[in-house]
């Protein structure tokens, strides 16, 4: 676990740094309150993202644990009832789709913009901040108020036309080096199968629960070093 754990925040350093990296000398309004994006998310993480998040949750207080247990549940219940009722099968193991921007869109779009990420305090925040899952720290755009006006009403014009390439581009130049350094990766993590630990997709509220006993969260999930 505790090899995991170093690939986890390892990688996480590698992906904030390719990040920071391409997006310099672009504009961003991206910043810490502005939550739109975390409206509505399709929360599939990658096996390691799941025990990165684990672990974030477990240093939480015992009472912020609470909440986010219970909102879990909430989001769970209502994310699948919103994208049923779309014909969107959460639980397809199609990691592509399930990260397809304009997949997410359309999930939005149909009432799911009030249902905020279980992990979004109430003063705004991250309270995961920083093992936030891929797709949060590729969600990036250049103006906050058209980010808003997109989040808000997802099947408008604007969000194909402006956010979508815009995070596409950036995804594209991401994946490519991201690979790159991934080889570099597994030769400082040769234990670790890092193509079942970044290939394998989770949909986190079936894999997280929280332990009321003993007050943590626990996962299972299909390769767990
Ligand atoms: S992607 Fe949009 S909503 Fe999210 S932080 Fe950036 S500007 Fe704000
Ligand atoms: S994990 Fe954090 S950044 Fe990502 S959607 Fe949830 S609250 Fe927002």
């Amino acid at each position: 676990m505790d090899r995991l754990l170093s690939f986890a925040e390892n990688r996480a350093r590698v992906i904030d740094s390719i990040i920071s990296e391409i997006t310099s000398g672009l504009r961003l309004g991206c910043g810490k309150g502005c939550t739109y994006c975390c409206y509505g998310v399709p929360l599939w993480v990658r096996t390691v993202e799941a025990f990165h998040l684990l672990e974030a949750l477990n240093k939480l207080p015992i009472k912020d644990r609470r909440v986010i247990a219970s909102r879990l549940r909430r989001y769970e219940r209502e994310y699948l009832e919103a994208a049923q009722a779309q014909g969107y099968t959460p639980e397809s193991p199609v990691p592509e789709e399930a990260l397809d921007v304009g997949k997410l869109g359309l999930i939005c779009g149909l009432g799911m913009n009030e249902v905020p990420c279980p992990f979004l305090s109430e003063d705004g925040s991250c309270s995961v901040y920083e093992a936030r899952p891929s797709m949060c720290r590729l969600t990036l755009f250049s103006d906050r108020e058209v980010c808003r006006k997109d989040w808000e009403n997802p099947l408008a014009f604007a969000w194909k036309s402006e956010i979508a390439p815009f995070i596409d581009r950036i995804k594209e130049e991401f994946y490519r080096r991201w690979n790159v350094e991934l080889k570099k990766l597994q030769n400082i993590y040769p234990e670790l199968d890092l193509s079942r630990l970044e290939g394998e997709m989770l949909f986190l509220p079936k894999h997280l629960r929280f332990d009321p006993v003993k007050k943590v969260f626990r996962i299972k999930a299909p390769y767990n070093p």
